[in-house]
């Protein structure tokens, strides 16, 4: 297990795919572990590497991660094998903004580490398959130090990319529905928890 990570981080440096800092991924795993998740749905799996470590956090718990990209989930699948995870992580190969999950699945945690861009619609599909005192989990929001920079930008792509973070930071702050913390750890992360229901 401890070599089959040492290689994904590995793969993941030289294939240029943006997996979890140390410092995140050691984040998600003991806030599984505290709070007795038992159900992850992971939107973004790239090679697996969250996804495993993730799974391997506490007996119990098991991982349903969405990847669109064919080469990652290729990989992801086979790291998955290798570490005998393949009844506790279940791999789909879709764009997770087709997706159809079955509404009886719900979820303590959801963690949102895709396509940067659209963390907005993500957050707004996969909300109602929220356990009951479940948590949304969103990575990058500091995105390498540049959100709350977007001006200082010159690459367009990059700026525009950037400010839909900073607006997805904004939906959160102003969410009615939800509290969000931010933390300050790896790349930036976030947590929602959604508000008692007031009778
Ligand atoms: N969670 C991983 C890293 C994910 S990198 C880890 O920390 O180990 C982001 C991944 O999201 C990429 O592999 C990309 O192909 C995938 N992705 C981007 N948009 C997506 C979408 N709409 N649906 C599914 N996967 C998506
Ligand atoms: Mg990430």
């Amino acid at each position: 297990m401890k070599e089959l990570i040492v290689e994904m981080e590995k793969y993941a440096k030289e294939h240029n795919i943006p997996i979890m800092q140390k410092e995140g991924i050691a984040f998600l795993m003991k806030y599984i572990k505290a709070n007795n998740v038992l159900n992850v749905l992971e939107i973004g799996s790239a090679i697996g590497y969250s996804a495993i470590l993730m799974a391997s956090s506490s007996l119990n718990v098991k991982v349903t991660t969405i990847e669109k990209n064919e080469e990652n989930y290729m990989e992801c699948l086979k790291n998955v094998k290798k570490c005998g995870f393949d009844k506790k992580v279940n791999v789909v190969f879709q764009d997770a903004l087709e997706v159809n999950l079955s509404e009886e699945n719900k979820y303590d945690l959801i963690f949102i580490d895709a396509a940067k861009g659209q963390n907005q619609k993500f957050f707004e599909k996969f909300k109602y398959f929220l356990a009951p005192h479940g948590v949304i989990i969103t990575d990058n929001l500091k995105f390498h130090g540049y959100v709350g920079k977007s001006d200082e930008i010159e690459s367009k792509n990059l700026r525009q990319l950037v400010k839909k973070i900073e607006q997805y930071i904004e939906f959160l702050n102003n969410n009615e529905e939800y509290t969000t913390k931010f933390y300050d750890i790896g790349d930036g992360i976030s947590i929602s928890v959604k508000n008692e229901q007031s009778a």
